[in-house]
């Protein structure tokens, strides 16, 4: 059996922060139990290294302008970096292979599922590879089941699936679970899907950011389509000791204000990194917040609101409000902010990062999914874990407001609040000694061992 710092694993990122920050909080889990770590990323939205003075990092010429990254060209973003990225990458790791240093053997390629292409470079130069998913296990199967014309030599899979209206899957229809992941795909989109889940299915394994007990009927299923094994080991965020990965700074000064609120009073209200609203969308958020009743911590992201730099659209009644009972951010330092013990509610998009670190602290949502897998995860928080309501429709000011009541507040709630509690300690034992975390965590290592280098 080779020795640990001799089995360098090379980790591919996908630079938007929803999967920087569990890529990086998985190279922090290996590097600790002993494996030299290089991290290649695009250029484009670049970690900072200094955070992480063990990993050597590797930037990948991508040919990508500077900007931010809309939601709305995220998938030609994605066709562009495929395309730019996969030669150097191969290049990088080709010349550390001739190296004779017995610690830049590579032992293996571990990459994020959007970048598939690095399961390719794995295979052109004979090394294992592992795939890993910063989602739900379950888009696993959405993705896999999307019908695919086999034109481009990708693995497709039939629609049997699909049209078994009996398979109930953790109590959500399959065909539901599908139409949460958008109903009319473009090519593009469903491109990227089939040449992911061909990629998955050529690695050695799968790693997810999933706890088992989350997903335990779902598991079984997916190993049916991937035979390889897949590893359950999240949350990544707990295991990893923390050190920011934040693109953005984080206004740290929300701490200070939450700890002048009362215990479980406060509602977070974030969007995550992409997702943004509209003006309409915005002003009834304010007022629903304002109706509510609530404190409220409301991040705020520069551009997130289309036509508006920041707050200038919020009406003048809201300002008011705001140094009664609000603070609102650009950027906020979001587990610290979900740990804290005023906050007791947390108004999400419901990205998968944010889905686990309120589960972890025991913080139940109110779902507003934006797009992509985040529908799928709102139907999860409030449909099958009952951790949560989801708002559905239009935003409306008076629907916020009693939904943040109800979530918060009333009688009606504390079942999901109590619930929600519940789950945090379920998360708590997944990491103790012989939890579910740590063993399949034990066995990935073995696993890794195992490839020679
Ligand atoms: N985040 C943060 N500060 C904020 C908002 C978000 O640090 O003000 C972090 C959050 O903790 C999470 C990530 O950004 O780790 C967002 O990932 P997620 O999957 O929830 O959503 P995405 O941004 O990918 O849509």
């Amino acid at each position: 059996m080779p020795e640990r710092e001799n089995c360098r694993l090379v980790l591919v990122l996908f630079p938007l922060q929803g999967h920087i920050n569990p890529m990086l909080q998985l190279a922090t889990i290996l590097n600790s139990r002993g494996f030299p770590i290089t991290i290649a990323h695009p250029q484009f939205n670049s970690p900072d290294p200094s955070n992480y003075p063990n990993f050597t990092f590797l930037p990948i010429p991508d040919g990508l302008s500077k900007g931010s990254f809309a939601a709305k060209d995220f998938h030609s973003t994605m066709l562009a970096i495929h395309r730019n990225c996969q030669e150097p990458l191969r290049q990088f790791i080709q010349q550390t292979l001739e190296q004779k240093d017995p610690k830049d053997q590579v032992a293996c390629i571990i990459y994020d599922a959007v970048m598939h292409f690095a399961q390719k470079v794995a295979s052109q130069l004979n090394l294992p590879s592992i795939n890993v998913r910063t989602s739900a296990a379950a888009s696993m199967l959405a993705f896999a089941a999307f019908p695919r014309a086999n034109e481009q030599g990708y693995v497709t899979f039939t629609d049997s699936l699909i049209q078994d209206e009996t398979h109930e899957l953790q109590s959500l229809k399959l065909r539901d679970l599908l139409i949460t992941m958008g109903e009319n795909p473009s090519d593009t989109i469903l491109e990227l899907r089939a040449a992911t889940t061909s990629a998955t299915r050529n690695s050695s394994a799968i790693i997810v950011n999933t706890i088992h007990f989350l997903e335990e009927e779902i598991l079984p299923k997916i190993q049916e389509y991937f035979p390889e094994p897949i590893f359950a080991i999240g949350p990544f965020h707990k295991l990893a000791p923390s050190s920011s990965s934040s693109l953005l700074k984080e206004d740290t000064g929300c701490t200070s204000w939450l700890d002048k609120q009362a215990s479980r009073s406060v509602l977070y209200v974030s969007l995550g990194s992409v997702a943004s609203m509209n003006e309409e969308q915005l002003l009834e958020t304010a007022m629903g917040l304002a109706m509510s009743e609530r404190p409220f911590l409301w991040v705020v992201r520069p551009g997130s609101v289309s036509c508006a730099e920041w707050l200038e659209l919020l009406p003048k009644e809201f300002q008011e409000i705001i140094g009664q009972r609000g603070c609102i951010v650009k950027w906020a330092p979001q587990k610290e902010v979900l740990a804290h013990g005023a906050v007791g509610g947390f108004w999400t998009h419901c990205g998968w990062n944010s889905t686990l670190e309120s589960i972890c602290e025991g913080v139940p949502m109110l779902c507003w999914p934006v797009f992509g897998d985040q529908g799928l995860d709102a139907k999860y928080i409030s449909h099958k874990w009952k951790i949560g309501l989801e708002l559905e429709g239009k935003l409306e000011r008076g629907k916020i407001a009693g939904a943040i009541r109800r979530l918060m507040v009333e009688e009606e709630g504390e079942v999901i609040r109590q619930k929600a509690l519940a789950f945090k300690e379920r998360a708590e034992q997944s990491l103790g000694t012989g939890g579910s975390t740590n063993s399949s965590l034990d066995e990935l290592v073995e696993l890794i061992l195992s490839f020679q280098p």
